[in-house]
């Protein structure tokens, strides 16, 4: 564990614990459970210039006069502002939570934070290849927050809002990604258009990846705790692409050509939802 994850390491599945599952945690591994480091053949950079990239969006798809809000979860600079993250803000349904947390990390370190925004500027690039405006929660991975009560509201005058994340499960067998949708809503009709959202982007995941069906057959889950799913006006769910602790799965994460399949995937989900 390095000390950018051991500083915060009280907080890490303070955003998205389910029983059993320990989400956006970079806990150690326990003696038995030992992983294997994970060497990536192509290992992604945040700070890499991403044009080299073409986006793959087959030609036909028209999302002009579109407007999506894209999230990519955590920031890289939260883990050297724990004052900053750790204070409290509102959740949406009458309580607080914590700003924000570091996320999670394969176990070659390569962190959560950079995962994200390494798909969220892909998908931001196949979107915008088929004409729709991009709406992002923030505009560099370098930087601190926005706190999770923003992470929904930046998204006000979107279509929808995708939060994308990775989850950290504490065994490193555990793989799949899941979805995440507010319920209750903030109303039937917007519970529904999330619940929709919800559907497309399980199903449009389950091409290339596979579901975590301890998350039930379509592997969803409905929530009412997660801040940025409550505070958002507009359909929203947030996909945890992936275990970063399973080791397929993070040499998949790790790599460019990995992440834009997961931007692909999402791509669709998007349109599909259209
Ligand atoms: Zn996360």
């Amino acid at each position: 564990m390095s000390p950018r994850h051991s500083l915060l390491a009280p907080l890490l599945c303070a955003v998205l614990a389910l029983p059993g599952l320990t989400a956006c945690g970079a806990n150690p591994p326990s003696a038995t459970d030992t992983p294997t480091p994970v060497v990536p053949e192509e290992r992604s950079n945040s700070t890499s210039p991403v044009a080299q990239d073409t986006p793959t969006t087959e030609p036909g798809i028209d999302l002009s006069d579109r407007t999506v809000a894209l999230d990519p979860g955590h920031n890289g600079g939260n883990a050297s502002h724990p004052s900053e993250i750790n204070r409290q803000v509102p959740d949406g349904r009458g309580g607080t939570k914590a700003c924000n947390t570091t996320g999670t990390a394969t176990d070659s370190d390569y962190p959560e934070t950079d995962f994200n925004w390494g798909v969220a500027q892909k998908l931001e690039q196949e979107l915008e290849a088929a004409g729709a405006e991009v709406v992002m929660s923030r505009n560099d991975n370098e930087g601190v927050g926005p706190c999770v009560d923003e992470r929904g509201t930046f998204a006000d005058d979107a279509d929808l809002m995708v939060s994308i994340h990775a989850n950290g499960s504490e065994s490193t067998k555990v793989k799949g990604f899941h979805v995440i949708v507010a319920q209750p809503g903030s109303s039937d009709e917007l519970e529904d258009d999330s619940n929709r959202l919800a559907d497309a982007m399980s199903q449009a995941m389950a091409g290339p990846f596979t579901p975590n069906k301890a998350y039930g057959k379509d592997a969803i889950s409905r929530r009412p705790d997660l801040a940025g799913l409550n505070n958002a006006s507009v359909p929203a769910v947030i996909v945890e692409c992936g275990e970063m602790r399973n080791p397929s799965e993070a040499k998949t994460m790790e790599s460019q050509s990995g992440q834009r399949k997961y931007a692909e995937a999402l791509m669709q989900g998007i349109t599909d939802w259209y």
